[in-house]
């Protein structure tokens, strides 16, 4: 069984994360979403609504699941029995941040490789900051998330309107 483990904030999810995630069924027997608590990142959403989000937007994909992102990634990626991280790289931009991340775990454990996925071309500006900007702005979002996370994006941001 091939195990990978795809890690982010997923605050919250969208369809860039889920065109990586369908690219990486393709692929792997079984797919962890880990998710980062990332208090400096201040989350929209609490760990169990990122998870639930998650969750509802792979229904129709039965071998992947989501959990929260524990101790340091190295350790968590062997706990789940698996070799590889997938990684998004969107632009340019994304570049630098992501090598300097994928060195780092090789050098904290070299049994674990990283694997960088690119999505389909309209999804490569797209970002959960941008569609919690748009959201907070009045904006239509139907583009970026699934129906579900834009009425959880709704309710959250009425109450700060
Ligand atoms: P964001 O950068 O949007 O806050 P995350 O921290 O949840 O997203 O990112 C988790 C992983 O998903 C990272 O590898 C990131 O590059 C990737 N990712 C995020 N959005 C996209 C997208 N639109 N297309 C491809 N990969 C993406």
């Amino acid at each position: 069984m091939r195990t990978v483990v795809y890690p982010g904030s997923f605050d919250p999810i969208t369809y860039g994360h889920l065109d990586i995630i369908q690219r990486a069924a393709k692929l792997f027997d079984r797919i962890v979403v880990a998710i980062a608590n990332n208090d400096a990142k201040r989350p929209l959403f609490s760990m169990n609504e990122r998870r639930e989000m998650v969750l509802k937007s792979v229904a129709h994909l039965p071998h992947v699941e989501a959990d929260k992102l524990t101790g340091l990634l190295v350790d968590y990626v062997r706990k789940q029995g698996a070799k590889a991280i997938i990684r998004g790289l969107r632009a340019v931009s994304d570049f630098e941040f992501e090598f300097q991340l994928a060195l780092m775990n090789r050098k904290l454990d070299d049994r674990v490789e990283t694997i960088f996925m690119m999505p389909k071309e309209s999804y490569v500006f797209l970002s959960s900051r941008i569609v919690k900007e748009i959201a907070r702005l009045g904006g239509d979002v139907s583009a970026f998330v699934p129906l579900h996370v834009q009425k959880a994006l709704d309710r959250k941001l009425a109450k700060t309107r």
